[in-house]
């Protein structure tokens, strides 16, 4: 009989679970709590596939035979306790992509931060080499509906390779996902309200990256990451593959050292002691597939970053405009900030999600010349920061900030929007917010030569 499967949730990784799920000949029936965006809708169509949306049926549901769960569903929800409480297998949708890919390749990156741009080089530098490379996961296309694609047109040879970027909420639903190359950049505080406020849950989920590696499968992880080698030490079984770790003695002054090479990375595009880690794990990690040192670093200096992550704007007067929208917690901003060599106006703000700013507080001393409160409250901004004694202003739009930064920055200085907080009070999402930041210093520089003019 064919497996009667339910996909739960139908964003990018539910739509492309019920397309694979269709594909390898299941009966698949798509359920959402809320309205389906149009394009999901026309996707699910195309493929001639039932769904539901603006709730559950309930009783549909719980005669699945499996439950592909979309990574965005919490396991408190009623839903899922009704599923748990029948005892109806439950699985993620990569979990359902790795269960199609045959000899293909995998390689897999999590972590709390640089997971995006690690997941963009590593790409690049295996496309240049030219391998059967694809990219995607927790960014862009799902794992799933590219295994679907790679099926239906026949691409899973010659050798496959996918890059994976994976978030803790996918890895929490894997049952026998291995990577054949795990990365685990680093674990900082995030997400907690889904972990019971228990960091030990965190971690212990991004850990699982590695819990079906063996033998020679490679880990690769941060020697310096306080969580890692903690949890290391305190459990060394969780590794039972080959590991690798990078730490900052292997990067020094623009130089990456990576097992017996040493890579010059100054000129490449790739700025912040942060990225010199993210790239010798893309180093390491397309090493382990073959590509030769040579063909690494021809292709770092062709890369071109993923926008909002450091992104430089424009230079206007002398004064640098970089966009950091992604920086949507603390950590990040500390390494954005850490990587500022100028005098530096700081454009900060938005929703806050608890954080704690004090591990910000050195920079803010030493790089730091004015603050940008971006958000509709600011209040938390003004009460940590004002006893620096530095200008402070707030600021209701994009356009607003960048004026007041504007005002505050001369020849040599930096405007930077690293805004530690989520975007979701002014603005639609991160990229809108670095969009519009982007449009709006774009805008100051054909007033300034209106001006001129
Ligand atoms: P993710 O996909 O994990 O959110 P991104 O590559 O999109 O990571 O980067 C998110 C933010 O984190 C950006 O502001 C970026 O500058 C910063 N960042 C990138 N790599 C690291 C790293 N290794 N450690 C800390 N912060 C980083």
């Amino acid at each position: 009989m064919k497996k009667n499967i339910v996909v739960l949730g139908s964003g990018e990784s539910g739509v492309g679970a019920a397309i694979l799920a269709k594909q390898v000949g299941y009966t698949v029936f798509v359920s959402d709590k809320n309205a389906l965006l149009p394009v999901f809708k026309s996707d699910l169509e195309k493929h001639g596939i039932e769904y539901e949306e603006n709730g559950h049926s309930l009783e549909r549901i719980l005669s699945a035979d499996e439950i592909i769960k979309s990574p965005g569903i919490p396991e408190k929800s009623p839903v899922m306790q009704a599923i748990r409480k029948k005892n109806i297998p439950v699985i993620g949708e990569i979990e359902l992509g790795a269960q199609f890919v045959g000899s293909s390749k995998i390689l897999a990156i999590t972590g709390s931060n640089g997971k995006t741009t690690t997941t963009y080089l590593l790409y690049h530098i295996l496309k240049h080499a030219g391998l059967n490379v694809r990219m995607g996961g927790n960014v862009g296309k799902s794992f799933a509906e590219m295994v679907a694609e790679d099926l239906e047109h026949n691409h899973l040879e010659p050798e496959r390779h996918f890059v994976l970027e994976v978030s803790s909420f996918q890895l929490d639903d894997i049952q026998a996902f291995r990577p054949n190359v795990s990365l685990l950049l680093n674990i900082t505080p995030d997400h907690l309200d889904r972990y019971e406020y228990k960091l030990e849950n965190y971690i212990k989920s991004k850990f699982r990256i590695t819990m079906n590696q063996r033998g020679s499968d490679l880990m690769i992880t941060n020697a310096n990451d306080v969580n890692i080698q903690n949890y290391l030490s305190a459990t060394p079984d969780s590794v039972q593959c080959e590991k690798y770790e990078v730490g900052s003695a292997d990067l020094v002054d623009g130089y990456v050292r990576v097992a017996d090479y040493s890579f010059d990375l100054s000129s490449s595009a790739l700025k912040g002691p942060h990225n010199m880690f993210n790239a010798a794990c893309a180093i390491r990690a397309a090493l382990e597939v073959g590509v030769s040192a040579e063909e690494i670093e021809e292709a770092i200096y062709s890369f071109i970053p993923p926008p909002h992550r450091l992104e430089r704007v424009a230079e206007i007067n002398g004064v640098l405009f970089i966009n950091d929208s992604k920086a949507t917690n603390v950590d990040s901003v500390f390494y954005a900030l850490q990587a500022m060599d100028k005098p530096t106006v700081w454009i900060v703000g938005g929703t806050d999600k608890g954080n704690d700013y004090t591990p910000l507080f050195p920079f803010i001393e030493k790089n730091v010349k004015a603050i940008v409160c971006m958000g509709i409250d600011n209040v938390k901004l003004f009460k940590t920061f004002e006893p620096f004694g530095l200008p402070m202003v707030e600021a209701k739009s994009a356009d607003e900030a960048v004026r007041l930064a504007n005002d505050f920055a001369q020849a040599e200085d930096v405007v930077l929007l690293s805004p530690a907080c989520a975007s979701f009070d002014l603005f639609k999402n991160y990229e809108d917010r670095g969009d519009q930041f982007k449009k709006s210093v774009l805008a100051l520089n054909s007033k300034r030569s209106n001006k001129i003019i």
